[in-house]
C-alpha cells in the first residue's frame, strides 16, 4: 500500500543572484512499513526535498504533489499539516539538542506531543512517556523523566527524539541524518532501533542520508538525488550490487566500505554544477567517465532494468557492462 507519493517535485528558491533550482521534477513513493533511503551528497536537494514533503521549507516556490493518506500535503493549511506533523508523520532531525527545549525536562516535552494531538491526563501521559523512553533504550525512565536534556548524551537524546517521534505511532517517521552526529558505535544503536520499530509497528521510515554504508543495512529502496535530480530509484539489494547510474557507481566507489575489496577509495572528480541554472542535458555529464556527445546535449531518458532499477543515463546498461558476448565462430 502506498503511503507517501511525490510526483514531479519542483522546489525553487530564490536567491541573491538568481533562483535555485533545488529539486528539479523528483518523483518518488513510499509503502506501509518500508523504509525508503534518500541518499546525495551535500547540495544534492535532500534536505529541501524534506523539508518540502512537510511543509516546513519557507521561501521556497513548490510545485508537483505529495499525497499522504489521500491528501496533497502541498495544499494543506499550516494548521491541518501541523496537526499531521506528530501524530501521523513522526520527524527526526539531526541535531537533537537544537530541537529540544533546553529549560523543560525531556519527559515533559515528549508528554507535550502527546497533549497537543489527544485528550490525557498527565498521569496517563506520563505513564506513555515512560513506556516509551523505556522502549527506545533509556534506563530508569521514570526517573529521567524529570531530567533536562544537557543532562543526557548526544546518543540519548538522539533516543529521546526518537521517543518523541514515535510516541503517538505515527506510520510515517522522517528522518534526516539521524546518526550524522553520532560517534559510529551509537549509529548502529540508533539504526538498530528505528528497524526494531519498523518491524513491531510497521513504521515507514522515509532516511535521508550521505551514508550509503547505513542504508545498505536498513533501507528497502534508496532514490539517489544528484544536483537536484533522481538520478537513480532501485532495490537496496540491487543498487548496491549493481548500481545503474555512473554517478551512484561513482559515489559507491568513493565512499569508504563500499569501493571494491581490494580497490581503492576513489574520489569523484570535479564539482556539483551550480543549480542556478537547470541543465538541459545530463546533470552529471561533466564528470562522468561514460560521457558521450549526447549526453550534453540533451536530457536522458528514465531507463528501467530487469531488476527494478531505474536510471536517468542514455547508456543502454547504465554503469553496468554488458554481458560479454561470445564472438560468432567460437565454441
Ligand atoms: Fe554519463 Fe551520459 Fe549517463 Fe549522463 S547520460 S550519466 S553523462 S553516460
Ligand atoms: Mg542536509
Amino acid at each position: 500500500m502506498t503511503l507517501l507519493e511525490a510526483r514531479d517535485l519542483v522546489v525553487r528558491l530564490p536567491v541573491e543572484d538568481g533562483v535555485v533550482h533545488a529539486t528539479q521534477g523528483v518523483s518518488f513513493s513510499v509503502a506501509a512499513g518500508e523504509v525508503f533511503g534518500i541518499a546525495g551528497e551535500s547540495g544534492s536537494g535532500k534536505s529541501v526535498l524534506t523539508q518540502a514533503l512537510t511543509g516546513l521549507i519557507r521561501g521556497a516556490q513548490v510545485s508537483g504533489s505529495v499525497t499522504f493518506q489521500g491528501r496533497n500535503l502541498l495544499r494543506l493549511a499550516a494548521r491541518d499539516l501541523c496537526g499531521l506533523r506528530g501524530s501521523q508523520i513522526g520527524m527526526i532531525f539531526q541535531d537533537p539538542l537544537s530541537s529540544l527545549h533546553p529549560f523543560h525536562t525531556i519527559g515533559r516535552q515528549i508528554a507535550e506531543v502527546i497533549h497537543v494531538h489527544e485528550r490525557v491526563g498527565g498521569a496517563e501521559a506520563r505513564r506513555r512517556v515512560v513506556a516509551m523512553l523505556d522502549r527506545v533504550g533509556i534506563a530508569d525512565p521514570d526517573k529521567r523523566f524529570d531530567d533536562y536534556p544537557h543532562q543526557f548524551s548526544g546518543g540519548m537524546r538522539q533516543r529521546v527524539m526518537i521517543a518523541m517521534a514515535l510516541v503517538l505511532n505515527p506510520p510515517l517517521v522522517i528522518a534526516d541524518e539521524p546518526t550524522t552526529a553520532l560517534d559510529v558505535t551509537v549509529q548502529a544503536q540508533i539504526i538498530s532501533l528505528l528497524d526494531e520499530m519498523r518491524r513491531e509497528r510497521g513504521t515507514a521510515i522515509v532516511l535521508i542520508t550521505h551514508d550509503l554504508g547505513l542504508l545498505s543495512r536498513i533501507a528497502d529502496r534508496v532514490m539517489i538525488l544528484y544536483a537536484g535530480q533522481r538520478v537513480e530509484i532501485a532495490p537496496s539489494r540491487s543498487l548496491f550490487a549493481q548500481p545503474a547510474h555512473p554517478y551512484t557507481a561513482a559515489l559507491l566507489r568513493s565512499s569508504p566500505g563500499h569501493h571494491s575489496p581490494g580497490g581503492e577509495i576513489a574520489p569523484i572528480p570535479g564539482r556539483p554544477p551550480s543549480l542556478l541554472v537547470p541543465s538541459r542535458a545530463c546533470v552529471f555529464a561533466p564528470r562522468c567517465t561514460e560521457a558521450m556527445p549526447i549526453c550534453v546535449a540533451r536530457k536522458p531518458p528514465l531507463r528501467l532494468f530487469d531488476d527494478g532499477a531505474r536510471a536517468l543515463c542514455w547508456l543502454e546498461d547504465g554503469a553496468r557492462a554488458p554481458a560479454p558476448r561470445t564472438p560468432a565462430g567460437a565454441p
